[in-house]
């Protein structure tokens, strides 16, 4: 596995690989202090291209200015011996300078999609994913580009963002992975207590018993699934809802509050942002009607 920090090396190493057919090219960008869901892409990425590229890079334009960018955890011996393990041939870790040696004036943005759930509390957040990503994109030049659904309205985004500039780059789009107690892996974990720790499993808790509530027919409108999410996460005394919310996915448009969400077409998304103390986690399920009529 290699290790390149700068644009001009990793693009010498990749017009190597290119030419001596090691394609496709998979691409995994993170932001580093990597988990076994960040492994779960490289694993992906592996099973289907001749080369594995991982990006490492806390990108301070996705941060607000009262956000943890400079806080955010990084570990960069760890994640390079989780890189190896898992499969990577070259890891990109390009210093704040190196992608931003001046200041940048050309950004990307993604309308309508980017009005809900974290783009309503993170204003500029997308805008800065999509930009990095855009960068990345255009440095790597992968075949395939693994995200995970833990960001859903990330993958939205994304994927929009590739149709509508014409990018010739795939997204694939793999699932959440969790703790055995149903937490969903994030580096910020981390800056949980304990007693956080325990009380964020209602995110995941209030997930499946809003699942378990439509399949037995105890919630059928999405009014009724709001309230019940709203009711379950509020039972974690330490829990504050920054927004509870059954959009259509990957859309991200609302639907009427007394509509059944059963007799809904195609995929739809229950999302979840709660903070505990300073820390703010993001979960979600998506899931088809279809699916679970065949569960009942
Ligand atoms: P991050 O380093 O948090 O920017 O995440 C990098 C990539 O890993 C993104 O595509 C995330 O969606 C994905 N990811 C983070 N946590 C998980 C998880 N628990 N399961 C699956 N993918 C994840």
């Amino acid at each position: 596995m290699r290790v390149i920090r700068t644009i001009e090396q990793l693009r010498e190493a990749l017009e190597y690989l290119r030419g001596g057919g090691h394609t496709p090219i998979g691409f995994v960008p993170t932001m580093g202090y990597l988990h076994e869901g960040h492994a779960s892409l490289l694993r992906r990425a592996a099973e289907q291209s001749g080369t594995v590229v991982m990006s490492i890079f806390v990108n301070p334009l996705q941060f607000g200015p009262n956000e943890d960018f400079a806080a955010y955890p990084r570990d960069e011996a760890r994640d390079l011996a989780l890189a190896e393990r898992e499969g990577a041939d070259i890891v990109f870790m390009p210093s704040v300078e190196e992608m931003y040696p001046q200041a940048i004036r050309t950004t990307v943005s993604v309308s309508v999609l980017t009005d809900r759930l974290c783009g309503a509390s993170r204003p500029g957040h997308f805008e800065g994913v999509a930009t990095v990503v855009s960068k990345l994109f255009g440095i790597v030049q992968p075949d395939y580009a693994y995200f995970g659904l833990k960001d859903a309205q990330q993958v939205a985004v994304l994927r929009r963002m590739v149709s509508d500039l014409n990018m010739n780059v795939k997204i694939v789009a793999c699932p959440i992975v969790r703790e055995n107690d149903g937490l969903a892996l994030s580096s910020r974990n981390v800056y949980l207590s304990e007693e956080e720790r325990r009380q964020a499993l209602v995110l995941s808790r209030s997930l499946r018993e809003v699942r378990a509530a439509l399949e037995e027919g105890k919630v059928r409108t999405v009014n009724e699934a709001k309230a019940m999410l709203q009711s379950v996460i509020s039972s974690s005394p330490l829990a504050v809802i920054d927004y509870a919310e059954i959009l259509t996915f990957p859309a991200l448009e609302p639907l009427e509050g007394n509509s059944r969400l059963l007799e809904a077409d195609g995929e739809l998304i229950i999302a979840l942002a709660v903070k505990f103390g300073r820390t703010r986690l993001i979960d979600n399920n998506v899931f088809t009607a279809k699916e679970v009529h065949a569960l009942v």
